[in-house]
Parts: C-alpha cells; structure tokens; sequence
C-alpha cells in the first residue's frame, strides 16, 4: 500500500495510506457542513469547521487505538507486529503471522471491537457529564460515541476477514479442528453480508438516496473482494507452509562471469531464452546476481563495453534464501521485494540454486489441480 509513516507506537510503525487522506477531509467536510450545523445551529461556520476537524482527528485516534488494541494481544502471543496501516476503511495491523491457536485468534479478534464499544462508552459518559448538551465539547463526544459505536458493531458482523468473522473462525477452528474449513465457512459468511450490503446499496440507489447507496455498495464490494482474497491466502500459505526451498529451487541454472560483456552475455545467453536472471560466479563464488532488468538498463550503445560486474546486482545488495527455509517464508521475501527470483545460498558465497516465482506458481497450480479435480477444467482446456 502507498503511503507514509507518522512515527511509532511502542515500536509498531504507524503508517497512513493516502485514501485515509482523503476520508480524513471527507468526515470533516460532512461534520463541518452537514452534521454540526443541524444538530448545534447556534455554532459559527468556524466553529464547526474546528469541531469538524477535532472530530476527523479524534475518529483518527480512535481507529488506531482499536488497531493497537489488535496489535497488543498479538504481541503479547508471541506474533511480531511490524506496522499499523490506516486507509479508507480504517485501519490493517500487519501481524507477521497467522494466530497459532483457535483461542489467540478469538482474543486477538474480539479485543478490537471491544476497544471500540469500550470508547464509545467512556465518550458516551463524557457526553452525560457534560450536563446541558449544547457545547461544542458536547457535540464533539456525542458524534465519537456514536462512532465508536458503529465501528464496535460494524466489525461484530460475523463475515471474515472483519474482526467479528475472526472470531466466528475461531470458533469453528475449536468446533472443526480445521483452520481451512473454518475460514472457507467465516469467507462464505463475510461474501453473503457483502452481497446483502450490494444488494441494499443498489435498492437504496434506485430509492433515490444515491450517496447512501454508492457507499454501502463500495464497501460490499470492497468486503467480498476482502473475502475471497483471505481465503486464497491462507490456502497458498498452507500449500507453503513446512516445505524447504530445496524442493523447489532450481539447480541446473547457468553462470555468468563478472567480465563478460552486456553484449556477449546476450548472444551467449539471453537469447537462449532460458532464464530470466543468471547468478555471477568467479572461482565458484557468488559475486552477484544479472537479470533481464539489469541488461534493459545498459543502453544500447554502451552494451559491448560495459561488463556484467558493472550491470548486476551485487552479492552484499542481495536478499537471499537458504535450502532449509520454509517456502512461506521465502515468498513473503519475493513478494515483499517484487522479486523474480531469490538466489539460494547453502553457505556464504555458495549457490544452491535459484527459487523462482514461476516454479511456485506451477506447484501452487499443481496442488490445487491435484485437491480440486473438475473445477479448472473449463479454465485449463483440460
Ligand atoms: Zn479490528
């Protein structure tokens, strides 16, 4: 996700995604303009400006302690929490890892819109402290506590990938014994409400309340996408999961020497059309890593004199793999780079092989051909 980082929160980077941005000024804008004025008409087009930017603030810090609140318990199980993500729909912790146990995910799940219900409730009493309802610390507490209120229940509906089909998936897993099964169940659950959320946007369209309907068609569509997404993932994580790189690195993979020229090293190699990068070796030592990309970059005029060593990537600028690590672990290092492939090194300097993203692909392919007969046939031409 785009973005940029505002800093950290007990060593969990906190990040803001632009579309967050943009619901930022779109809930000011609608406070300043369509809710302050109606309920507290006696404010100044200023001071509901101010409330409205208050407000979108304190909404702000509001999603994120409900993400914190998410982050904490999972820290505390044991599973890293390397960043929060606020975007257009509030807020993602990126949890390293999937909850271990069915009652890790339910607490990690719950404590969220817990937090939620919980602000609501302390805003709420600030709001009942504040005796006769018409001051502008007023009008601020009463429009949070409805939020927060919102948000708590909006994250109870029991579809995955929302807080409350997390916990409905927790509670599967512990019936089922089966993640799987569990999360296909809580994914079906999370589609059918967003298909319930289209359907009463769309309804809602053709009434006439347009704004209303666009949004709740957005995010059912938004949900359903979410949906099928999770469940994709924690299957190719499960195909990952416990099988060493070994399996799938490729061995037999040609070398190149540092001195060759971008020009030799076309005629000799790429035009083969085998690989799509070649490691650099001088006396059996890895020394770098060239690929298309690298050789695109050399101009044309320039190839028969610039060498491979100047091309390449070098040996202590390369992200790395080693047989024995887990396949799940080396594609978030190949997805979080945007790499191709990984060089796959048995000890310093010394190539294994090369794990490619296309030999993951056809094993994914193949896994799922293999647990699903019949289903890809029409996709596949058999
Ligand atoms: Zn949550």
């Amino acid at each position: 996700m785009r973005g940029f980082s505002i800093g950290r929160i007990a060593g969990i980077r906190i990040r803001i995604d632009w579309s967050w941005i943009i619901i930022f000024l779109l809930v000011a804008w609608t406070l300043a303009v369509g809710y302050f004025p109606v309920l507290f008409p006696t404010f100044s087009t200023a001071v509901n400006w101010l409330l409205g930017i208050i407000s979108s603030l304190l909404l702000f810090a509001s999603v994120l302690a409900h993400e914190l609140a998410h982050s904490f318990v999972a820290r505390s199980q044991g599973l890293p929490v390397e960043s929060i993500t606020l975007f257009v729909f509030g807020g993602v912790s990126e949890i390293e890892e999937e909850p271990r146990t069915a009652g890790n995910e339910f607490r990690m799940a719950f404590v969220g819109p817990l937090t939620s219900l919980v602000l609501a409730g302390v805003f709420w009493l600030i709001y009942l402290a504040t005796g006769p309802n018409t001051s502008p610390l007023a009008a601020v507490v009463q429009y949070l506590a409805v939020i927060n209120l919102a948000l708590g229940l909006f994250n109870l509906v029991p579809g995955f990938p929302l807080d409350g089909g997390r916990v409905l998936r927790a509670i599967l897993w512990a019936i089922t014994d089966n993640l799987r099964r569990a999360t296909r169940i809580a994914s079906y659950v999370g589609q059918g409400f967003a298909f319930l959320l289209i359907f009463v946007g769309v309804a809602l369209i053709f009434g006439g309340a347009f704004i209303t309907g666009i949004w709740l068609a957005f995010i059912g569509w938004f949900l359903n996408n979410a949906a099928s997404a999770s469940y994709r993932e924690l299957v190719v994580r499960q195909s990952l999961e416990g099988v060493p790189v070994r399996r799938l690195m490729a061995t037999d993979v040609d070398r190149v020497a540092p001195s060759l020229t971008i020009q030799q090293m076309i005629d000799q190699y790429i035009l083969s059309g085998r690989q799509h990068a070649y490691p650099v070796q001088t006396d059996g030592e890895l020394v770098g890593l060239i690929c298309l990309h690298d050789v695109r970059n050399v101009p044309q005029d320039a190839r028969a004199t610039t060498t491979v060593a100047e091309a390449m990537t070098p040996y202590d600028r390369l992200v790395t793999s080693s047989p024995d690590e887990d396949l799940a672990s080396a594609v978030n290092k190949l997805g979080r780079g945007g790499y191709e492939q990984l060089p796959v090194l048995d000890s310093p300097h010394h190539l294994a092989g090369l794990l490619r993203r296309r030999d993951i692909i056809n094993y994914l392919q193949v896994q799922s051909d293999l647990e699903s007969p019949g289903e890809r046939t029409n996709q596949r031409g058999q």
